[in-house]
Protein backbone atom coordinates (compact mmCIF):
# COMPACT_ATOMS: atom_id res chain seq x y z
CA UNK A 1 0.00 0.00 0.00
CA UNK A 2 1.17 3.60 -0.55
CA UNK A 3 2.39 6.34 1.96
CA UNK A 4 0.50 9.12 1.16
CA UNK A 5 -0.79 11.89 2.71
CA UNK A 6 -4.13 11.57 4.36
CA UNK A 7 -6.06 14.89 4.47
CA UNK A 8 -6.51 16.91 7.24
CA UNK A 9 -9.31 15.22 8.47
CA UNK A 10 -7.76 11.95 8.17
CA UNK A 11 -8.80 8.39 6.46
CA UNK A 12 -12.98 8.58 5.67
CA UNK A 13 -13.72 5.20 5.63
CA UNK A 14 -11.62 5.51 9.05
CA UNK A 15 -13.86 8.45 10.46
CA UNK A 16 -17.17 6.93 9.19
CA UNK A 17 -16.80 3.53 11.11
CA UNK A 18 -15.88 5.17 14.21
CA UNK A 19 -19.00 7.53 14.35
CA UNK A 20 -20.81 4.11 13.70
CA UNK A 21 -19.04 2.44 16.22
CA UNK A 22 -19.60 5.51 19.25
CA UNK A 23 -23.42 6.21 17.65
CA UNK A 24 -24.70 2.67 16.94
CA UNK A 25 -25.63 1.27 13.49
CA UNK A 26 -28.60 2.80 13.00
CA UNK A 27 -27.72 6.36 14.49
CA UNK A 28 -30.29 9.00 12.94
CA UNK A 29 -27.57 11.62 13.33
CA UNK A 30 -24.83 9.61 11.05
CA UNK A 31 -28.21 9.34 9.05
CA UNK A 32 -29.24 12.91 8.71
CA UNK A 33 -25.43 13.41 8.15
CA UNK A 34 -25.16 15.63 11.24
CA UNK A 35 -21.89 14.26 12.83
CA UNK A 36 -18.68 16.24 12.00
CA UNK A 37 -16.28 13.68 13.23
CA UNK A 38 -12.47 13.69 12.14
CA UNK A 39 -9.44 11.58 12.73
CA UNK A 40 -7.35 12.16 15.46
CA UNK A 41 -4.10 11.63 17.15
CA UNK A 42 -5.71 8.82 19.50
CA UNK A 43 -8.19 10.02 22.50
CA UNK A 44 -6.01 12.78 23.99
CA UNK A 45 -5.59 14.05 20.44
CA UNK A 46 -9.04 14.17 20.16
CA UNK A 47 -9.35 16.32 23.14
CA UNK A 48 -7.32 18.63 22.25
CA UNK A 49 -9.09 19.33 19.30
CA UNK A 50 -12.18 19.58 21.17
CA UNK A 51 -10.30 21.60 23.62
CA UNK A 52 -9.46 24.06 20.92
CA UNK A 53 -12.53 24.12 19.27
CA UNK A 54 -14.47 25.66 22.82
CA UNK A 55 -11.28 27.53 22.94
CA UNK A 56 -12.14 29.32 19.76
CA UNK A 57 -15.71 28.84 19.11
CA UNK A 58 -17.46 28.27 22.27
CA UNK A 59 -19.86 31.29 23.20
CA UNK A 60 -21.02 30.88 26.43
CA UNK A 61 -19.54 30.40 29.61
CA UNK A 62 -15.75 28.83 28.39
CA UNK A 63 -15.16 27.03 31.97
CA UNK A 64 -15.21 22.63 31.53
CA UNK A 65 -16.47 21.41 34.80
CA UNK A 66 -14.52 17.65 35.03
CA UNK A 67 -15.26 15.01 37.65
CA UNK A 68 -13.32 14.76 40.90
CA UNK A 69 -10.91 12.86 40.44
CA UNK A 70 -10.37 12.31 36.52
CA UNK A 71 -7.28 11.35 34.16
CA UNK A 72 -4.17 13.78 35.20
CA UNK A 73 -4.28 14.19 31.51
CA UNK A 74 -7.51 16.23 31.29
CA UNK A 75 -6.48 19.29 33.38
CA UNK A 76 -3.76 20.28 31.28
CA UNK A 77 -5.66 19.32 27.85
CA UNK A 78 -8.31 21.77 28.35
CA UNK A 79 -6.08 24.79 30.22
CA UNK A 80 -3.37 24.71 27.95
CA UNK A 81 -5.95 25.43 24.82
CA UNK A 82 -7.78 28.26 26.66
CA UNK A 83 -10.50 26.84 28.06
CA UNK A 84 -11.03 27.33 32.14
CA UNK A 85 -10.92 23.51 34.50
CA UNK A 86 -13.43 23.29 37.64
CA UNK A 87 -14.44 20.17 38.95
CA UNK A 88 -18.14 18.49 40.16
CA UNK A 89 -18.04 15.93 42.80
CA UNK A 90 -17.82 12.01 41.58
CA UNK A 91 -16.00 9.75 43.52
CA UNK A 92 -17.23 8.91 47.38
CA UNK A 93 -14.32 7.83 49.28
CA UNK A 94 -16.33 6.16 51.77
CA UNK A 95 -17.88 3.68 49.95
CA UNK A 96 -14.89 3.85 47.09
CA UNK A 97 -18.19 4.00 44.46
CA UNK A 98 -20.49 6.73 42.91
CA UNK A 99 -21.14 9.86 44.92
CA UNK A 100 -24.17 10.54 43.32
CA UNK A 101 -25.99 13.15 45.49
CA UNK A 102 -22.75 14.88 45.47
CA UNK A 103 -22.21 15.02 41.78
CA UNK A 104 -26.21 16.01 40.76
CA UNK A 105 -26.03 18.47 44.03
CA UNK A 106 -23.07 19.78 42.01
CA UNK A 107 -24.20 19.28 38.71
CA UNK A 108 -27.22 21.54 39.46
CA UNK A 109 -25.12 24.68 40.63
CA UNK A 110 -22.67 24.76 37.98
CA UNK A 111 -22.98 28.03 35.71
CA UNK A 112 -25.70 27.79 32.76
CA UNK A 113 -24.04 26.84 29.59
CA UNK A 114 -21.14 25.66 30.91
CA UNK A 115 -19.35 22.73 29.72
CA UNK A 116 -18.80 19.36 31.80
CA UNK A 117 -16.87 16.59 31.06
CA UNK A 118 -18.16 12.90 31.38
CA UNK A 119 -16.67 9.80 30.93
CA UNK A 120 -18.54 7.83 28.77
CA UNK A 121 -17.41 4.28 30.81
CA UNK A 122 -14.53 2.59 32.93
CA UNK A 123 -14.28 5.95 34.49
CA UNK A 124 -10.50 6.78 34.89
CA UNK A 125 -8.44 6.37 37.20
CA UNK A 126 -11.51 5.21 39.83
CA UNK A 127 -13.63 2.68 37.67
CA UNK A 128 -16.77 4.02 39.09
CA UNK A 129 -19.53 4.00 36.52
CA UNK A 130 -22.89 5.43 37.02
CA UNK A 131 -25.66 3.13 36.53
CA UNK A 132 -28.65 3.77 33.50
CA UNK A 133 -30.48 5.24 36.00
CA UNK A 134 -28.00 7.29 37.64
CA UNK A 135 -27.19 8.78 33.80
CA UNK A 136 -30.90 9.60 33.39
CA UNK A 137 -30.85 12.01 36.34
CA UNK A 138 -27.60 13.19 35.17
CA UNK A 139 -28.78 14.06 32.11
CA UNK A 140 -32.00 15.79 33.39
CA UNK A 141 -30.19 18.27 35.81
CA UNK A 142 -27.76 18.41 33.04
CA UNK A 143 -30.34 19.72 30.28
CA UNK A 144 -31.99 22.20 32.58
CA UNK A 145 -28.82 24.01 33.58
CA UNK A 146 -28.22 23.99 29.73
CA UNK A 147 -24.64 22.69 29.78
CA UNK A 148 -22.77 21.45 26.83
CA UNK A 149 -21.20 17.61 26.92
CA UNK A 150 -18.33 17.13 26.53
CA UNK A 151 -17.84 12.82 26.71
CA UNK A 152 -14.55 11.41 26.80
CA UNK A 153 -14.98 7.26 25.59
CA UNK A 154 -11.51 6.07 25.89
CA UNK A 155 -12.43 2.07 26.92
CA UNK A 156 -15.78 1.25 24.62
CA UNK A 157 -16.16 -2.58 25.16
CA UNK A 158 -13.47 -2.97 27.99
CA UNK A 159 -15.86 -2.05 30.97
CA UNK A 160 -18.84 -4.46 30.23
CA UNK A 161 -17.64 -6.58 27.10
CA UNK A 162 -20.08 -5.25 25.12
CA UNK A 163 -19.17 -2.08 22.56
CA UNK A 164 -23.07 -1.40 22.57
CA UNK A 165 -23.50 -1.31 26.13
CA UNK A 166 -20.42 1.00 26.97
CA UNK A 167 -21.54 3.45 24.53
CA UNK A 168 -25.23 3.32 26.09
CA UNK A 169 -24.48 7.01 28.07
CA UNK A 170 -23.17 8.50 24.71
CA UNK A 171 -25.96 7.48 22.82
CA UNK A 172 -28.44 8.44 25.33
CA UNK A 173 -27.98 11.66 25.89
CA UNK A 174 -27.42 12.00 21.94
CA UNK A 175 -31.52 10.19 21.80
CA UNK A 176 -32.35 13.12 25.08
CA UNK A 177 -31.19 16.04 22.30
CA UNK A 178 -28.00 17.14 23.65
CA UNK A 179 -25.92 17.69 20.80
CA UNK A 180 -22.66 16.63 22.23
CA UNK A 181 -19.30 16.25 21.45
CA UNK A 182 -16.88 13.07 21.63
CA UNK A 183 -13.54 12.09 21.90
CA UNK A 184 -12.90 8.42 20.94
CA UNK A 185 -9.60 5.90 21.42
CA UNK A 186 -8.71 3.17 19.95
CA UNK A 187 -5.90 2.78 22.02
CA UNK A 188 -6.72 -0.03 24.30
CA UNK A 189 -9.93 -1.64 22.40
CA UNK A 190 -8.19 -2.63 19.49
CA UNK A 191 -4.49 -3.02 21.60
CA UNK A 192 -2.95 0.45 18.99
CA UNK A 193 -1.53 2.49 22.02
CA UNK A 194 1.27 3.25 19.82
CA UNK A 195 -0.60 4.03 16.65
CA UNK A 196 -2.51 7.08 17.98
CA UNK A 197 -5.82 6.18 16.27
CA UNK A 198 -8.80 8.06 17.57
CA UNK A 199 -11.71 10.65 16.36
CA UNK A 200 -13.46 13.87 17.41
CA UNK A 201 -16.79 14.07 16.45
CA UNK A 202 -19.30 17.43 17.19
CA UNK A 203 -22.70 16.40 16.85
CA UNK A 204 -24.34 19.70 14.81
CA UNK A 205 -27.88 20.84 14.82
CA UNK A 206 -27.87 20.05 11.23
CA UNK A 207 -26.55 18.65 8.06
CA UNK A 208 -25.32 22.47 7.36
CA UNK A 209 -24.14 23.13 10.30
CA UNK A 210 -21.91 20.19 10.11
CA UNK A 211 -20.24 21.55 7.31
CA UNK A 212 -19.32 25.05 8.95
CA UNK A 213 -17.82 22.88 11.61
CA UNK A 214 -16.34 20.72 9.46
CA UNK A 215 -14.47 23.24 8.66
CA UNK A 216 -13.21 25.18 11.72
CA UNK A 217 -12.40 21.55 12.65
CA UNK A 218 -9.92 21.61 9.41
CA UNK A 219 -8.39 25.00 10.31
CA UNK A 220 -7.70 23.74 13.81
CA UNK A 221 -5.83 20.93 12.59
CA UNK A 222 -3.97 22.05 10.23
CA UNK A 223 -1.33 23.91 12.08
CA UNK A 224 -1.05 21.87 14.64
CA UNK A 225 -0.42 18.67 12.60
CA UNK A 226 -1.02 19.14 8.96
CA UNK A 227 -2.88 15.34 8.79
CA UNK A 228 -2.76 12.58 11.26
CA UNK A 229 -0.79 9.34 10.72
CA UNK A 230 -2.69 6.33 8.53
CA UNK A 231 -1.25 3.37 9.70
CA UNK A 232 -3.61 2.43 12.59
CA UNK A 233 -6.45 4.12 10.95
CA UNK A 234 -6.31 1.72 7.93
CA UNK A 235 -5.81 -1.43 10.53
CA UNK A 236 -9.10 0.03 12.57
CA UNK A 237 -10.93 0.75 9.79
CA UNK A 238 -10.38 -2.79 8.24
CA UNK A 239 -11.43 -4.85 11.10
CA UNK A 240 -14.63 -2.06 11.74
CA UNK A 241 -15.35 -2.74 8.03
CA UNK A 242 -14.95 -6.49 7.56
CA UNK A 243 -17.88 -8.73 8.65
CA UNK A 244 -15.41 -11.88 10.00
CA UNK A 245 -12.45 -9.80 11.80
CA UNK A 246 -15.38 -7.39 13.15
CA UNK A 247 -17.06 -10.18 15.02
CA UNK A 248 -13.30 -11.36 15.88
CA UNK A 249 -12.95 -8.08 17.35
CA UNK A 250 -16.08 -8.14 19.32
CA UNK A 251 -15.25 -11.56 20.68
CA UNK A 252 -11.61 -10.30 21.71
CA UNK A 253 -13.18 -7.38 23.19
CA UNK A 254 -15.27 -9.66 25.58
CA UNK A 255 -12.52 -12.35 26.53
CA UNK A 256 -10.14 -8.91 27.65
CA UNK A 257 -13.31 -7.49 29.72
CA UNK A 258 -14.33 -10.97 31.07
CA UNK A 259 -10.55 -11.58 32.08
CA UNK A 260 -10.67 -8.40 33.54
CA UNK A 261 -13.67 -9.07 35.58
CA UNK A 262 -12.87 -12.67 36.79
CA UNK A 263 -9.84 -10.78 37.66
CA UNK A 264 -11.88 -8.91 40.09
CA UNK A 265 -13.60 -11.63 41.34
CA UNK A 266 -10.61 -13.64 42.50
CA UNK A 267 -8.85 -10.89 44.32
CA UNK A 268 -11.60 -10.12 46.19
CA UNK A 269 -12.03 -13.98 47.18
CA UNK A 270 -8.67 -14.51 48.19
CA UNK A 271 -8.44 -11.55 50.16
CA UNK A 272 -11.33 -13.21 52.11
CA UNK A 273 -9.67 -16.35 52.34
CA UNK A 274 -6.79 -14.33 53.36
CA UNK A 275 -8.54 -13.38 56.37
CA UNK A 276 -9.18 -9.53 55.63
CA UNK A 277 -12.17 -8.02 57.01
CA UNK A 278 -12.06 -5.16 55.08
CA UNK A 279 -15.05 -4.88 52.96
CA UNK A 280 -13.60 -5.24 49.46
CA UNK A 281 -17.34 -5.34 47.63
CA UNK A 282 -15.84 -2.37 45.64
CA UNK A 283 -13.17 -4.42 43.83
CA UNK A 284 -15.47 -6.07 41.59
CA UNK A 285 -18.37 -3.11 41.22
CA UNK A 286 -15.99 -0.81 40.11
CA UNK A 287 -15.53 -1.88 36.04
CA UNK A 288 -13.23 -0.95 33.28
CA UNK A 289 -9.12 -1.52 33.47
CA UNK A 290 -8.47 0.55 36.79
CA UNK A 291 -9.44 -0.69 40.61
CA UNK A 292 -9.53 2.40 43.16
CA UNK A 293 -8.37 0.49 45.98
CA UNK A 294 -9.25 2.52 48.54
CA UNK A 295 -6.08 2.29 50.52
CA UNK A 296 -3.85 5.13 52.17
CA UNK A 297 -0.61 6.48 50.84
CA UNK A 298 0.90 4.77 53.57
CA UNK A 299 -0.29 1.54 52.69
CA UNK A 300 0.93 2.42 48.94
CA UNK A 301 4.31 2.53 50.35
CA UNK A 302 4.25 -0.55 52.20
CA UNK A 303 2.87 -2.12 49.23
CA UNK A 304 5.95 -1.36 46.73
CA UNK A 305 8.90 -1.16 49.69
CA UNK A 306 7.94 -4.50 51.23
CA UNK A 307 6.40 -6.24 48.79
CA UNK A 308 7.93 -4.81 44.61
CA UNK A 309 4.08 -4.22 44.07
CA UNK A 310 4.01 -0.47 42.02
CA UNK A 311 0.57 1.78 41.86
CA UNK A 312 -0.26 4.96 41.57
CA UNK A 313 -0.58 6.64 45.67
CA UNK A 314 -3.98 7.47 45.36
CA UNK A 315 -4.39 3.90 45.71
CA UNK A 316 -5.69 2.63 42.03
CA UNK A 317 -4.10 -0.41 39.98
CA UNK A 318 -4.32 -1.75 36.74
CA UNK A 319 -6.66 -4.69 36.91
CA UNK A 320 -4.78 -5.40 33.47
CA UNK A 321 -1.83 -5.93 35.60
CA UNK A 322 -3.72 -8.62 37.52
CA UNK A 323 -3.13 -12.33 36.74
CA UNK A 324 -3.44 -15.94 37.58
CA UNK A 325 0.00 -15.66 38.43
CA UNK A 326 0.38 -13.22 40.62
CA UNK A 327 -2.94 -12.69 41.79
CA UNK A 328 -2.51 -14.78 45.09
CA UNK A 329 0.74 -12.76 45.66
CA UNK A 330 -0.65 -9.26 45.24
CA UNK A 331 -4.27 -10.71 47.48
CA UNK A 332 -1.84 -11.68 50.20
CA UNK A 333 0.46 -8.39 50.09
CA UNK A 334 -2.64 -6.06 50.15
CA UNK A 335 -4.08 -7.76 53.19
CA UNK A 336 -0.50 -7.36 54.94
CA UNK A 337 -0.49 -3.71 54.89
CA UNK A 338 -4.45 -3.10 55.69
CA UNK A 339 -5.13 -5.85 58.44
N1 LIG B 1 -9.12 9.59 28.24
C1 LIG B 1 -8.95 8.80 29.29
C2 LIG B 1 -9.93 8.83 30.39
C3 LIG B 1 -7.84 7.96 29.36
O1 LIG B 1 -7.68 7.17 30.41
C4 LIG B 1 -6.91 7.96 28.29
C5 LIG B 1 -5.70 7.07 28.32
N2 LIG B 1 -5.12 6.82 29.49
C6 LIG B 1 -7.17 8.79 27.20
C7 LIG B 1 -8.27 9.60 27.21
C8 LIG B 1 -6.32 8.93 25.97
O2 LIG B 1 -5.46 7.96 25.64
P1 LIG B 1 -4.81 7.89 24.21
O3 LIG B 1 -4.39 9.26 23.82
O4 LIG B 1 -3.72 6.95 24.36
O5 LIG B 1 -5.90 7.38 23.30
Amino acid sequence: MDKEYAGIIGLPEFTANAAKLAFGEDSPIIKAKRNATVQSISGTGALRIGAEFLSKWYPNNKVVYQPAPTWGNHVPIFKFAGVDVKNYRYYDKSTCGFDEKGCLDDIAKIPEKSVILLHACAHNPTGVDPTPEQWMKMAEVIKKRNLYVFFDMAYQGFASGDINRDAHAVRYFVEQGHNICLAQSFAKNMGLYGERVGAFTIVAQDEEEKERVMSQLKIIIRPMYSNPPIHGARIASKILSDKGLYQQWLKDVKQMADRIISMRTQLKDLLAKEGSQRNWNHIVDQIGMFCFTGISPEQVERLTKDHSIYLTKDGRISVAGISSNNVEYLAHALHQVTK
